[in-house]
């Protein structure tokens, strides 16, 4: 693991959460309330070309034939 562990008011309850946070491969960040069970992360995913072409349309960008090549 690379991020690093921290701990920081929980918003629902107000006890201390333990922490989480990373950049890789995007900025990452995560928490658990020991005491009132609330948790928080960062989701990441993959897209189809169907989704991408629908989200670049409500941006006024033309449709992609394929994904770029990802790393
Ligand atoms: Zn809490």
């Amino acid at each position: 693991m690379s991020g690093s562990s921290g701990s920081s008011p929980c918003p629902k309850c107000g006890a201390e959460m333990q922490t989480y946070m990373d950049w890789k491969p995007a900025d990452y960040v995560s928490g658990d309330c020991f005491e009132c069970g609330f948790y928080y992360y960062t989701a990441d995913g993959q897209r189809t070309l169907v989704e991408v072409n629908e989200l670049r349309a409500e941006n006024d960008l033309e449709p992609i034939e394929e994904l770029r090549k990802q790393w």
